[in-house]
């Protein structure tokens, strides 16, 4: 088989149609291409579609988890517990407002914070929980919220990789406390770059526009006020209008990457990857919107490592992609305290994981593409 004639297949690709690049365009035409009518009619789409909470929209997703914890009032003397298995971001914020991360180790399985984990890391200074929803598995959100009031903590939802994910039957984002998301060109949905905080009233709202830029209030023709330390984190009409043209979309986006994963878990299972030891993720076809799919490897049994093995899917014309390393082995971490053996679980999954490709535009042919390299692989490199 000339597996080289092949187009190359990314690992990730953003579905744009004409009619968002023409609305792009009349946006860059209107005279109006930052922050407005764009900007405005996202917020309300976003909001509609969260059960009619106040959302507001931001230049990424790390500005709304940042500001996410400033409105929740989280700053130095605090403690947040999150995840190691995650992006960066997700705990860098938590420095960022001056507040001490502390990790709670996965669930090997879910590769989502292990919530018995998380009451065992609650401590008299413990002011928040942010988990993470991995490729868009939610953590079972009653008992979360059930461990955020009995212990009276916040909770900033990290639901950057979760748009359109649900918990029996309501939508993430739809309730509970302080919701984020992101909307980089990876995610489901995207903006080009931007993120949106889902607040529980207006109260929240007015901060968070606040917060977005400069802490400015205008009142009147002329009137202006800083009363909060704001940032520059506004999202652009030309990024909104990208976003409008997505919202559309969304959930037929999320049900063809459902179908997708169908398609990996036949032609997976039962196959020589799996018989040497590849990890699926969970097969959860209720509440997960499928933002990746990523396998692990069994690297004591392959004469490759994972650099190795992800050579071997790039030779095969296929990209890949990890997500992520354990955050506390970096050295910005490690010069805080942490160590390795610290997460067991989060250092084994950010030391084998792999992200195979997974898009809408893909077909279930590329799927069976992707999964026989992978069985050939094995065939070739186990021991
Ligand atoms: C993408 C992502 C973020 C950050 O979003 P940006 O828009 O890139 O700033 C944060 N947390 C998680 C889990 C993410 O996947």
């Amino acid at each position: 088989m000339s597996q080289e004639s092949l187009p190359f297949l990314p690992f990730v690709k953003p579905e744009i149609d004409e009619e968002t690049i023409q609305g792009v365009a009349d946006v860059l035409r209107s005279g109006w291409i930052t922050t407005g009518p764009q900007n405005q009619k996202f917020e309300a789409a976003l909001s509609e579609y969260f059960g009619g909470r106040p959302v507001r929209a931001y230049n990424s997703g790390t500005a709304t988890l940042e500001i996410g914890l400033r409105i929740a009032g989280v700053g130095p003397g605090d403690e947040v517990i999150t995840t190691p298995a995650s992006w960066v971001a997700t705990s860098n914020v938590i420095y960022e407002v001056g507040a001490t991360p502390v990790f709670a180790d996965i669930d090997p399985v879910t590769r989502n914070i292990d919530l018995d984990l998380v009451e065992k890391a609650i401590t008299p200074r413990t002011k928040a929980i942010i988990p993470v929803y991995l490729a868009g598995l939610p953590v079972d959100m009653d008992r979360l919220y059930e461990i955020a009031r009995a212990h009276q903590l916040r909770v900033i939802e990290d639901a950057a990789q979760a748009i359109g994910s649900t918990w029996k039957g309501k939508r993430i984002g739809a309730f509970g406390d302080i919701v984020s998301f992101s909307f980089h060109p990876n995610k489901n949905l995207t903006s080009i770059e931007g993120g949106a905080l889902v607040l529980n009233n207006e109260e929240e709202a007015t901060l968070a526009t606040k917060y977005r830029l400069q802490g400015i209030t205008r009142t009147g023709f002329d009137g202006m006020d800083c009363d909060v330390l704001g940032g520059k984190y506004n999202l652009t009409d030309v990024a909104a209008r990208v976003g409008l043209g997505q919202i559309a979309h969304i959930e037929r986006f999320n049900a063809q990457r459902r179908q997708l994963v169908r398609a990996y878990f036949e032609r997976l299972e039962g196959g020589a990857a799996v018989k040497l030891g590849i990890g699926l993720p969970v097969a959860d076809f209720e509440n997960s919107n499928w933002h990746m799919f990523q396998i692990t490897l069994p690297l004591e049994r392959l004469k490759l490592d994972r650099a190795g093995f992800m050579e071997q899917l790039k030779l095969r014309g296929i990209g890949s992609g990890v997500h992520y390393p354990a955050i506390h082995l970096f050295t910005l971490y490690r010069e805080r305290g942490f160590k390795p053996g610290m997460f067991p679980h989060a250092e084994r999954f950010g030391a084998t994981t792999v992200t195979l490709p997974l898009f809408t535009q893909m077909t279930e042919g590329d799927v069976a593409r992707v999964c026989a390299a992978v069985n050939e692989i094995c065939e070739q490199y186990g021991k």
